[in-house]
C-alpha cells in the first residue's frame, strides 16, 4: 500500500479532489462524497477534508460502512491502532464478556471442552449464520436449509437439546467436545452463542420449535418412534414444533379444550381442536400436542397428514419464525404416538417447562451481556457523548452501572442453577428446581426489559432499526417482551416459584 505523508493527505481538501485520514488509512473521497448519506458538506467541513477524521467517524458509524475498495495509502511511518473485533473473537472490555471469558479472571465451572466450544460457536455463528440472519429477519424468509444442513453436520440441533444418549456416537462441533463430557454449561455456551445472530425472529425460526418440540419424544416416546423421529429432526431432515397452547388456553394449559378421542378398534386417537402461537408451525412435520382426553390429557406426536393445517400469524417479530394458528380436524394418530402415560400428559408438559424456562434464561442473559457489550463500546468511542459523559453525565454512568451490575448477577445465578442440573438427574430437577428456574426466569425477563430500555442511549440513531449504531439496541428493545411471556407469562412464573418453595417449606419453622 502507498505511504503519504500527513501533509500530502491535507492537500487533497477539496470537492474533487477529498482525501481523509481514518486509522492511519488514507481514503480517496472524492466520488464518495457525493453519495454519502450526511451530504457531502459534512465530508468537506475544515476538520474533516484532508484531515484525520478517525474519531469523527467513529462516533457515527460502525467499523464495517468503512470501503476497503476507497482506500488508496497508509500513513508514513504510522500503524493503526483502532481494536475491531473478527468474526469468532472475544469481545475486548471489562464485562463485555462473562468473566469467565476475560483475561486474568478464573472460574470453577468451565473446563477445556467448554472453551474450545465457545471459540468454535463463535466463529460457527458469526461466519454462517448471521450473513443469513440480518437478512431473513428483515425479508421474512425461512432458515435456508443450507444453514440447517452445516448444523447438523457440526450436531448443532443435537446439542441445543443438553446432554443425553441422544449425542452417543455424534461427533459434536467436528468432535471437540466427547458427547460423554457434553453437559449443561456446554448447552449454555450453544445457546449463548447462537444468539449472537443478533435476529429475534429469525432465531427462533432456527428451529427453537425442536428445542421444546423433540424432548417429549426423547424422554416419552416409544422405542420405535424414537429410533424413526429423532435422526429425522437432529439432520434437520424433518422439523418438530410443540402444540400447546390455544386461543383460551395460555398460561393455564388446562383450560385446553383440543380433544383426543379413541376409535372404537383402540388403534387410533382422532384430535379435533385449535392450537396458536405454534414457533415454526407453518413448516413443522410433526406437532408434540396437547390434548384433552376421557380421564386428563395426553400429548401425542401427531403428523403432518389429511386435517392439519398450519396457517401463520403475524407478529410483531419476523415472519420468519414461522408462527401458526393450527387447526386439527378429526385428525387420525396411531397410538403408537402416545408421548407417556395415557390421561397423565400434564406431567409430560410439566416436565418439559423446566428444561424450556433454564434455555430461555440462557438466551436472555446471553443478549443482556451483548447490549451491555454495545452499550459501554459506543461510550467508549462517540465523542459526542464521551465529553459530558466524562464529567456532566453521571445519569449516564448509573444506567451503565445497573445495566452491568443487572448481567453480572445474572450470569453467577444462571450458572449456579445450572451446576445443579448437572448434579440432579432430569426426575430430581423437576421436583428440586422448579422455583429456582422460575424465579430466575422472572429475574432475567425483568432485568432484560430494564437493561433494554436503558441500552437505548444513542439518540436518533436507535431508531435506525436497519443500520447504523444503535440498530442492535433497537432490534433488542423490540423484541425483548417475548422472553417475558414464552415459557410462561412472569407474574404467573412468580407465583409459581413461590408457591412451590412454600409447598417445600417445613411446616414447623418458626422465627
Ligand atoms: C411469539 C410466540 C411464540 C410462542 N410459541 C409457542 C409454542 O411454540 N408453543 C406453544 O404451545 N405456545 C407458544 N406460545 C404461547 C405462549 O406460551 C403463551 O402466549 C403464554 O403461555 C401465555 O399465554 P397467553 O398468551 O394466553 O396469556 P394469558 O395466559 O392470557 O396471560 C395474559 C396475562 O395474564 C396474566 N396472568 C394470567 N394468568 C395468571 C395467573 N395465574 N397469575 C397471575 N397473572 C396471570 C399474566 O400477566 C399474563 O401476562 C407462543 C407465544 C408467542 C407470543
Amino acid at each position: 500500500m502507498k505511504q503519504l505523508t500527513r501533509e500530502e493527505v491535507k492537500r487533497h481538501n477539496i470537492e474533487g479532489d477529498l482525501w481523509i485520514i481514518i486509522d492511519a488509512k488514507v481514503y480517496d473521497l472524492s466520488k464518495f462524497a457525493a453519495e454519502h448519506p450526511g451530504g457531502k458538506i459534512t465530508l468537506l467541513h475544515k476538520d474533516i477534508a484532508g484531515q484525520d477524521a478517525t474519531d469523527a467517524f467513529y462516533t457515527f458509524h460502525r467499523h464495517n460502512v468503512l470501503q476497503p475498495n476507497l482506500q488508496i495509502g497508509v500513513v508514513e511511518g504510522e500503524s493503526a491502532r483502532m481494536v475491531i473485533r473478527n468474526a469468532g473473537e472475544l469481545s475486548k472490555g471489562p464485562h463485555t464478556e462473562p468473566s469467565w471469558l476475560q483475561d486474568g479472571f478464573s472460574s470453577p465451572y468451565y473446563k477445556d471442552s467448554h472453551r474450545r466450544l465457545q471459540k468454535a460457536m463463535r466463529k460457527f455463528t458469526e461466519e454462517v449464520i448471521y450473513p443469513e440472519a440480518q437478512e431473513f429477519e428483515i425479508s421474512g424468509k425461512r432458515v435456508s436449509q443450507r444453514v440447517l444442513d452445516l448444523m447438523a453436520e457440526m450436531e448443532i440441533h443435537a446439542m441445543r437439546l443438553g446432554p443425553g444418549k441422544h449425542l452417543l456416537g455424534r461427533k459434536l462441533m467436528g468432535g471437540i467436545v466427547e458427547p460423554e463430557e457434553f453437559d449443561y454449561f456446554h448447552e449454555m455456551i450453544v445457546t449463548h452463542e447462537v444468539i449472537r445472530m443478533k435476529a429475534r425472529g429469525y432465531g427462533d425460526g432456527l428451529l427453537s420449535g425442536s428445542v421444546i418440540g423433540l424432548p417429549p419424544v426423547l424422554n416419552f416416546g416409544s422405542e420405535e418412534l424414537k429410533a424413526r423421529v429423532i435422526p429425522e429432526v437432529l439432520s434437520a431432515k424433518k422439523f418438530i414444533c410443540l402444540a400447546v397452547s390455544e386461543p383460551g388456553a395460555g398460561s393455564d394449559v388446562t383450560a385446553m379444550t383440543t380433544t383426543a378421542e379413541k376409535t372404537e378398534d383402540g388403534k387410533f386417537w382422532i384430535v379435533n381442536g385449535t392450537k396458536k402461537w405454534i414457533t415454526n408451525g407453518t413448516f413443522c412435520d410433526y406437532f408434540t400436542v396437547g390434548c384433552r382426553t376421557d380421564g386428563g390429557y395426553t400429548v401425542l406426536l401427531v403428523e403432518r397428514t389429511e386435517g392439519v393445517e398450519t396457517k401463520p400469524i403475524k407478529t410483531t417479530y419476523s415472519a420468519s419464525a414461522g408462527t401458526a394458528y393450527i387447526t386439527f380436524t378429526n385428525v387420525r394418530v396411531p397410538v403408537e404416538n402416545t408421548l407417556g402415560p395415557e390421561d397423565a400428559g400434564l406431567l409430560v408438559l410439566l416436565s418439559n417447562f423446566n428444561h424450556e424456562r433454564w434455555v430461555i434464561c440462557c438466551s436472555s442473559v446471553g443478549a443482556q451481556r451483548m447490549a451491555v457489550d454495545e452499550a459501554l463500546k459506543h461510550f467508549n468511542q462517540c465523542l459526542v457523548l464521551k465529553k459530558p459523559f466524562e464529567a456532566e453525565l453521571p445519569v449516564i454512568r448509573q444506567k451503565l452501572a445497573q445495566m452491568i451490575a443487572r448481567v453480572e448477577s445474572l450470569q453467577s445465578w444462571l450458572e449456579n442453577v445450572t451446576y445443579q442440573m448437572n448434579h440432579m438427574s432430569y426426575r430430581e430437577q423437576s421436583k428440586r428446581l422448579v422455583s429456582q428456574i422460575s424465579l430466575l426466569k422472572v429475574q432475567c425477563t425483568r432485568y432484560a426489559q430494564e437493561t433494554a430500555h436503558d441500552a437505548v442511549l444513542m439518540g436518533g440513531m436507535d431508531f435506525m432499526s436497519q443500520t447504523g449504531l444503535g440498530k442492535n439496541a433497537e432490534h433488542y428493545r423490540s423484541t425483548v417482551p417475548f422472553d417475558a411471556l414464552l415459557g410462561g407469562a412472569e407474574d404467573v412464573l412468580a407465583d409459581l416459584g413461590v408457591r412451590q418453595a412454600m409447598n417445600k417449606f417445613p411446616e414447623n419453622v418458626r422465627l
